[in-house]
């Protein structure tokens, strides 16, 4: 097992639970912890990471759970590719601009996620799938998530959900979706 993709296996198993059966979009992809459990759960999945290095860590990751034939592995700039991405649920944990981000009351997407804000990531996975999926500090600010779903034509539904690792609140995932579709 390589590094990191312990810890939140269970936050990442219950995403895949919440994401469908459809192709998943795992935009920043990391070592591979969602895009696994993801593979689990659905047909499809794209995994996305800029880190040339990680995404051979998520192959070698996906190889041992045994779901490599499900991922399709991109090593890109997803900020680059993204125009010509499709799916049904596009699930996005982007950088949160390192460990600062839990020494702010509240934790503000407009200028403290990287390298984008957090209405332009919206704005960006909005046009790839009806469902979008993102995995948020805890102390995000909920009413600018508000306004990312009021932001959409017609607004999205937004639900919001507090994910708890042994009794401690460790993150937020905020899930929109097009209810016109
Ligand atoms: P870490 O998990 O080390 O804290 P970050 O939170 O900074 O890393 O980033 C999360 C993941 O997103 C990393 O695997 C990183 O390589 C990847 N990443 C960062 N920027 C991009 C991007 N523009 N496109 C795709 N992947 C990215």
């Amino acid at each position: 097992m390589l590094p990191n993709i312990g810890a939140r296996e269970s936050i990442a198993r219950h995403h895949a639970s919440r994401c469908g059966n459809g192709t998943v979009v795992d935009c920043f992809a990391g070592v591979g912890g969602n895009s696994i459990q993801f593979a689990f759960k659905s047909n499809h999945v794209i995994a996305i990471d800029i880190d040339s290095q990680r995404i051979d860590y998520a192959q070698h990751n996906a190889a041992i759970y045994g779901v490599s034939d499900k991922i399709d592995f991109i090593n890109a700039d997803f900020f680059q590719i993204a125009h010509c991405l499709k799916g049904d649920s596009v699930f996005l944990s982007p950088p949160w601009g390192g460990p600062d981000y839990a020494k702010v009351q509240k934790y503000d997407m407009e200028t403290m996620l990287k390298p984008h804000t957090g209405s332009f990531l919206f704005k960006i996975a909005s046009k790839m799938a009806p469902k979008v999926v993102m995995f948020l500090p805890r102390n995000v600010d909920l009413n600018q998530l508000a306004e990312l779903a009021l932001s959409a034509t017609p607004p999205w539904s937004l639900e919001v959900e507090r994910n708890f690792l042994n009794g401690k609140l460790k993150a937020i995932t905020a899930y929109f979706e097009n209810t016109a579709k």
